[in-house]
């Protein structure tokens, strides 16, 4: 079956895309408390950027892992 169409990668691809952009914008807002100098932000922000960085990490470890199976299943079917 085509990667397209296993729900479990497309599932994983989602989560890691959400991720992914949950880390972006934490990062943005990071730069913007900083650049207004808003220390208390700042120090807040960098709490959410650090764990959304772990999130984002871990997230995209998961759909690589399961992507995987995948190649090992079909080897020598392309
Ligand atoms: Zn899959």
């Amino acid at each position: 079956m085509p990667d397209g169409e296993c729900p479990r990668c497309k599932e994983l691809l989602d989560e890691a895309a959400v991720a992914i952009l949950q880390h972006v914008r934490a990062v943005g807002q990071l730069e913007s408390a900083r650049l207004r100098r808003d220390e208390a932000a700042a120090t807040a922000l960098e709490r959410v950027v650090r764990e959304a960085s772990l999130k984002r990490e871990n997230a995209v470890t998961q759909y690589h892992h399961h992507h995987a199976t995948h190649g090992m299943a079909k080897s020598g079917a392309a």
